[in-house]
């Protein structure tokens, strides 16, 4: 007897489906009532399509693995249900770290049996730029051979900057990536961390010399800001222990643009600016912790460089001249910066939405970092902590096991593309800057490419990163289905396999490590990421070095290279993950020579100092202290008289991941068309209504999309969340990069709304 469920029932017809057991209307709602980030408790019976059904009657198996749905680490613990080599049921991993499972990892298994998933190697049979392309199945080793053939000529024609490696979404096969750039002798390794929040790592770096986004509150911690992060929608696993924090007494100040879920729920004071003008809000801040002698003068005086230059620079910023730039109440900032000044020790978290997508975040987002050296929290118990953690990077993967010494012996550096358009960047950085693609392609830098989940919507004015797409002569694109706006412009896709089905990387949580084995084997022709780049570096000739393909021998190697004595097959034989002994713990670490690589006291740092004014900027002929600049476009500029709007995009919903997830029917319906968000006294002075169609638009171009009135955003801003192909706000959002990590503007921006 076949399986029989609700959602069996309604998927048959066709119909957005509800979880198994429970009515689609109570999904909802209970999806609603805990701001659509669900929480799995018992577990749900779900399958999808017919095909992938049960029997009812056969064995149950459970096997483990992680949901990458949000592309977070770490990420929430699966325990699958497994009936005749099928996923029929999923929850929660009692003791894995990161958890509950959230909507979007409940619709993972929707999506892992999605029937327009891509399940066999293609490439297109006629000319790219002669309309939709036409696909032809191909075999995996006739796609090996076409891709080796198209690499080395160029490689030999145009040398091998010319073939572009990228790593897109999910980010976790980036340490086989750049294994195989490097092999091949390509500096031209790129990741959507160009984009996304790598800005804020290298700022923390130039700092206090250690990649941050700042830390979560602990135990500890009296008092908390958070800069521009909604956890209670973008990651529900860890808005739960901010939410524990919270009962404890620790004090929170949310800086946001928005009125979000995060703040309702966690702020104690919600300092509600306009989007671009962090950095004044963060000058203002300065001022009063100065004004009102809240800064550590001991730590200042023996662990920073620059604070004469800083003081002087935010005298100007009174809280009054802050508000008429920012739009915070004077009031609220000076109530905020006592605040966190009488509640020690203060914590710092930021986001990527917050810090990195302004034309100003190499300076404002340096300024953020400086705040918890000022208040005298850095690297200590309940504020944020430094100190080096296992020798992996954040997708789990190891400099060694990514050839960096052999990057650097050969003085890559010195060929990359990007090293004059964003020297401060190519400083800090073995992934190039992906900003200047198009000029890139255009000036025939880059031919080829292997790019894996790339998504031509990433970039601000989407057209032009499609046509340097379509202007590579060979482009070969891994993903999990044809996405026509990134898709139509390649010349192959390979289809890879989803989470439930695959190996690398290994889970690295804390100092505990964990093997993900495959829940089920990859539907159809689907091979694991991590396998598709690693049998491309073989094809290229590097099948010793790329373990023919071998997944499980490539971890080997890079466990090796941790030299942590663990192995694969300890790994195995733990599913419970295998603490790693050790680690460099306790407060004030600097002082004792226990962060700097030489040993020394100090910071790893140029100067070996907290950089309140950075030496590293100065080289490069920027000004050290974090000045604070208007957005290139904001509501002085001469566009804003047509364009009076500022548009923020970027910011997270709970049921999407970027472009991702818009075609899961369980997600899908609760946003099943583009929505731009906008406060109602912009509604009313417009003379739109709630729900109608509207324009939004600028110099740039148009888009269509459904208003949702909301006291959610501001007056005089609009919310837009990206990612939509029929409606891409990448279309309206500007190239105008940051100088010092060239990152975008994506939170601000200028537009108008009306009737469409
Ligand atoms: S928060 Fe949700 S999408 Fe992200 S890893 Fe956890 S279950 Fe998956």
């Amino acid at each position: 007897m076949k399986a029989t469920t609700e959602i069996q029932a309604t998927m048959e017809e066709g119909k957005p489906a509800g979880v198994g057991g429970i009515s689609r209307r109570a999904f909802i709602g209970s999806t609603a009532a805990a701001a659509a980030a669900l929480a799995v408790g018992a577990g749900f019976d779900i399958a999808h399509p017919q095909d992938a059904f049960a029997d009812e009657s056969s064995p149950v198996e459970k096997r483990y693995t992680y949901c990458d749905m949000c592309n977070h680490v770490p990420k929430c613990g699966i325990v699958a249900h497994v009936k005749e080599e099928k996923v029929v049921r999923i929850e929660p991993r009692g003791k894995y770290p990161a958890g509950p499972i959230c909507a979007k990892g409940v619709a993972s298994l929707q999506e892992l049996y999605d029937p327009n998933r891509l399940l066999t190697p293609k490439v297109r049979t006629n000319p790219k730029g002669t309309g939709k392309p036409q696909w032809k199945d191909i075999t995996w080793e006739e796609a090996y051979a076409t891709i080796a053939e198209k690499f080395n000529a160029a490689k030999e024609k145009y040398g091998p900057d010319s073939v572009l490696f990228f790593c897109g979404d999910p980010k976790e096969p980036r340490g086989a990536m750049q294994r195989v750039a490097t092999l091949f002798g390509s500096t031209s390794y790129g990741t959507e961390s160009s984009v996304c929040a790598a800005a804020s790592w290298m700022c923390a770096q130039m700092v206090f010399g250690q990649n941050s986004m700042g830390q979560d509150p602990n135990d500890k911690t009296a008092s908390a800001l958070i800069w521009t992060l909604n956890p209670a929608w973008s990651q529900p696993y860890r808005f739960s222990q901010f939410m524990a924090q919270k009962e404890r007494g620790c004090k929170f100040v949310v800086v946001d643009p928005r009125v979000t879920p995060t703040v309702t729920g966690l702020a104690d004071i919600h300092l509600q600016l306009r989007p671009g003008s962090d950095g004044a809000l963060l000058a203002g801040w300065m001022n009063q912790m100065i004004e009102l002698d809240l800064v550590d003068k001991d730590f200042v005086e023996n662990w920073t460089i620059g604070f004469d230059e800083l003081k002087a620079y935010v005298k100007e910023y009174t809280p009054e001249k802050v508000e008429e730039i920012t739009w915070v109440p004077a009031e609220k900032l000076v109530a905020a910066v006592k605040l966190i000044g009488e509640n020690h020790p203060m914590t710092l978290v930021t986001s990527s939405k917050g810090g990195c997508h302004q034309t100003n975040v190499g300076n404002f987002q340096r300024g953020v970092f400086m705040l918890p050296a000022l208040y005298g929290d850095l690297d200590v118990s309940g504020g944020l902590m430094l100190g080096p953690g296992l020798p992996f990077d954040y997708t789990a993967s190891t400099a060694a096991f990514q050839l960096e010494p052999m990057y650097v012996e050969q003085n890559y550096a010195a060929r990359r593309l990007d090293r004059d358009d964003f020297p401060v960047w190519a400083k800090y950085y073995k992934m190039i800057q992906t900003a200047k693609l198009p000029e890139y392609v255009a000036e025939g830098k880059i031919r080829a490419g292997l790019l894996l989940g790339i998504n031509s919507m990433m970039w601000p004015n989407t057209p032009l990163y499609q046509k340097a797409i379509k202007d590579m002569e060979f482009t070969a694109a891994i993903d999990y289905y044809i996405r026509d706006w990134t898709h139509d412009y390649v010349d192959m896709v390979l289809p890879a396999a989803m989470c439930y089905e695959r190996t690398a990387p290994l889970a690295v949580f804390g100092r505990k490590l964990f093997m993900r084995t495959p829940v089920v084997k990859p539907l159809g022709e689907a091979r694991e990421d991590w396998q598709i780049i690693l049998e491309v570096g073989t094809a290229l000739g590097y099948g010793e070095e790329c373990f023919h393909g071998n997944v499980e021998a490539a971890l080997d190697e890079l466990l090796r290279t941790a030299d942590l004595g663990v192995t694969v097959a300890d790994l195995k034989a733990q599913p419970e993950g295998i603490e790693i002994p050790g680690g460099v713990t306790g407060d004030r670490k600097y002082a004792e020579g226990k962060l700097r690589k030489d040993g020394q006291p100090g910071f790893n740092t140029q100067s070996g100092k907290v950089e309140l004014s950075s030496e590293v900027l100065k080289g490069f002929g920027f000004e050290g202290i974090p000045r604070f600049e208007e957005p290139v476009q904001n509501p002085k500029s001469p566009e804003a008289k047509e364009y009076p709007l500022v548009l923020s995009t970027g910011s997270r919903v709970p049921y999407y991941t970027h472009s991702k997830l818009r075609d899961v029917p369980w997600l899908n319906q609760f946003m099943p068309d583009p929505v731009v968000r906008m406060n109602p006294k912009d509604v009313a002075s417009r003379g739109l209504s709630n729900g109608q169609e509207v324009k939004v638009y600028n110099q740039q171009g148009e888009i269509r999309m459904f208003l949702e009135e909301t006291n959610m955003v501001m007056p005089g801003v609009v919310d837009i969340f990206h990612g939509w192909h029929q409606a891409d706000v990448n279309l309206l959002t500007t190239r105008d990069f940051d100088p010092i990590t060239g990152f975008p503007p994506f939170t601000c921006g200028l537009c108008e709304v009306a009737k469409a």
